[in-house]
């Protein structure tokens, strides 16, 4: 063996004994990489999902799309009025009348969840968007005189306390008015759709029939109230069903 094959087998040998540490060295790396399916990292500490920011929004300020208004949560000031109301491009059961009027962002994601229901085949039209606080001093006015205080507070919300004056409410039906403002409206393939779509399009069913004894009103399906798709959708991810809920606030039953 000349000089010259010595050399290259001692640089050979250095060649393998690296590729050698090599290997152990990342062999040793993926047995102890933690395996995505490990018992040891759950989904709960997995820090790829972000945890839901329930303060990112005031629910106090009116203005807010997160506002929460109930029986003891009053509009601040009580006769708010917001200042971006448009009418929205849809069906309007009242035309011309001002509370066909929504927030504008309330009604671009109303526009675009009608879309979707009349090309599922369940049209639909604005029954009652906002209501002015003068506008609701003469409708739950009208409303006691008919039916007495106690009976008109399950349903009707007196002045400044009402989601309507949010700008952020709307009561929908079936453009052919079947069980127009009423509960079968959720037995109709229209509430059907409401019920099953709603979230996507950042509204949900703020009254529900199970939860009387914390949002302070009967079953109102046709209620619907928008949060946003972020909010909706955490909310429906979560079974979440009233902002009450949601946000431990006290339930609002009375007055
Ligand atoms: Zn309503």
């Amino acid at each position: 063996m000349t000089h010259k094959y010595r050399h290259i087998k001692f640089l050979g040998i250095i060649f393998l004994v690296a590729l050698g540490l090599a290997l152990a060295y990342f062999g040793f790396q993926k047995v102890h990489a933690p395996s995505p399916t490990s018992s040891t990292t759950p989904q709960k500490t997995n820090p790829a999902k972000p945890v839901f920011d329930k303060t990112r929004y005031s629910i106090s300020d009116p203005n807010s799309l997160w506002v929460v208004v109930n029986k003891q949560r009053p509009l601040n000031p009580k006769t708010y009025a917001p200042t971006d109301l448009v009418v929205p491009n849809a069906p309007l059961r009242v035309p011309g009348n001002d509370s066909m009027q929504l927030r504008a962002e309330t009604a671009s994601a109303m526009e675009t969840m009608f879309a979707a229901a009349k090309a599922a085949g369940d049209p639909l039209m604005v029954s009652s968007g906002y209501r002015s606080y003068n506008y609701q001093v003469s409708l739950y006015g009208s409303y006691v005189a008919a039916h007495g205080q106690a009976s008109a507070d399950t349903f009707s919300a007196r002045p400044g306390y009402s989601e309507h004056q949010t700008g952020l409410a709307v009561d929908v039906e079936p453009l052919d008015k079947q069980c127009d403002v009423d509960q079968c409206f959720a037995n109709t393939p229209a509430g059907e759709w409401i019920t099953a779509h709603a979230y996507e399009y950042g509204f949900f069913i703020r009254y529900p029939a199970d939860k009387v004894a914390v949002t302070g009103f009967e079953y109102e399906p046709w209620h619907l109230r928008y949060v946003g798709k972020e909010l909706a959708l955490e909310m429906h991810t979560t079974h979440t069903e009233t902002l009450e809920e949601f946000f431990g606030l006290p339930a609002a039953p009375n007055y």
